[in-house]
């Protein structure tokens, strides 16, 4: 079997394009254009790409961005006190923190900080807990994203063994509710798990985000097994690789992501259809 592909890029593309609607329409109404406010602290050369394409990409859909870079030595205190200006300004529906933040800042009390319902990214323990207890308002970018692919591979998730390689709060975890969330048997595997490798061949689909270059090799994926590839890896000579060995397990699964242009794009996509979201309900 040669799998088919689940193209992030196109997917994504077709998101901005509902979401370009969507704010016209708003804006013909005369209501205001979504805007989304971007921290980014100090000079993390990734960061600076991920911030610059999420700003890039709000401009384009119409959403208004509001860009804050700081230096790395931005106190906690000062950063703190711009995310309560940003949660009291009426033109910001959506308030994102790029990580990591420098070791000097704790991300949970910056996070927390961030009012629930401007929350864009989902990473506040209100909107996790919601997702946790299948009342879901605003979701994390990826594991919605990674929903929404799923989605268009058209197979019903319901009943399915899913194993999900990494528990972070950011990829692992909230990938593990939403497919929890529909219906589907979920495995979560993180550095302290015993034999990857048996799980891994028993998943009807498997979700890596563990950032190790090529780590499931492909001989691991059950036939017809649907691979959704997280992990976004720089190797020496410049060039991108997810967590699955995609040539070989291309060859075993019905569906899979490449590396690049398959997740990457439909986080920055979600991000934006959650700052949509937010300004809608607030007007609605
Ligand atoms: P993280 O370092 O916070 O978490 C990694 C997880 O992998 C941890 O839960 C850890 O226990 C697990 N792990 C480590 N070694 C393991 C092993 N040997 N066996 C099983 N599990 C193991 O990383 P993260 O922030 O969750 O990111 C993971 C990957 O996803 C990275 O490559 C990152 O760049 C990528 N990422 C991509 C997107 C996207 O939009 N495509 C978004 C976020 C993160």
């Amino acid at each position: 079997m040669t799998a088919q592909i689940l193209d992030g890029k196109a997917i994504a593309a077709e998101i901005r394009e509902e979401l370009k609607e969507r704010v016209n329409t708003r804006v013909k109404k005369g209501l205001r254009k979504p805007g989304l406010a971007v921290v980014l602290v100090g000079e993390n050369p990734a960061s600076q790409v991920y911030v610059n394409s999420k700003c890039k990409q709000s401009v384009e859909v119409g959403i208004e961005s509001f860009s804050h870079k700081l230096p790395d030595t931005t106190s906690q205190d000062v950063l703190i006190t711009l995310i309560d200006e940003l949660n009291a300004d009426e033109r910001v529906d959506g308030i994102l923190v790029q990580l990591p933040l420098p070791d000097h800042i704790e991300d949970e009390a910056v996070l927390e900080r961030i009012a629930p319902a401007k929350d864009v990214d989902g990473f506040h323990p209100y909107n996790m807990g919601r997702l946790a207890i299948n009342m879901p308002t605003l979701r994390p970018c990826t594991p919605r994203g990674v929903m929404t692919m799923l989605e268009k591979t058209g197979i019903p998730l319901r009943g399915k063994n899913a194993v999900v390689i990494g528990a972070s709060k950011i990829v692992g975890m909230p990938m593990a509710l939403e497919l929890t969330n529909v219906r589907a048997t979920v495995t979560i595997c993180h550095s302290a798990t015993q034999d990857l490798e048996a799980k891994v061949r028993e998943a009807d689909i498997v979700v890596a985000g563990v950032g190790i270059p090529n780590f499931v090799p492909g001989d691991w994926i059950k036939d017809g097994a649907i691979v959704i590839d997280v992990g976004i890896n720089r190797l020496d000579d410049g060039s991108l690789c997810g967590d699955v060995d995609f040539a070989t397990a291309k060859e075993k699964a019905s569906w899979i992501t490449p590396v690049p242009g398959g997740v990457g794009p439909m986080t920055i996509a979600t991000l934006l259809n959650n700052a949509v979201d937010i300004a809608e309900q607030k007007d609605a």
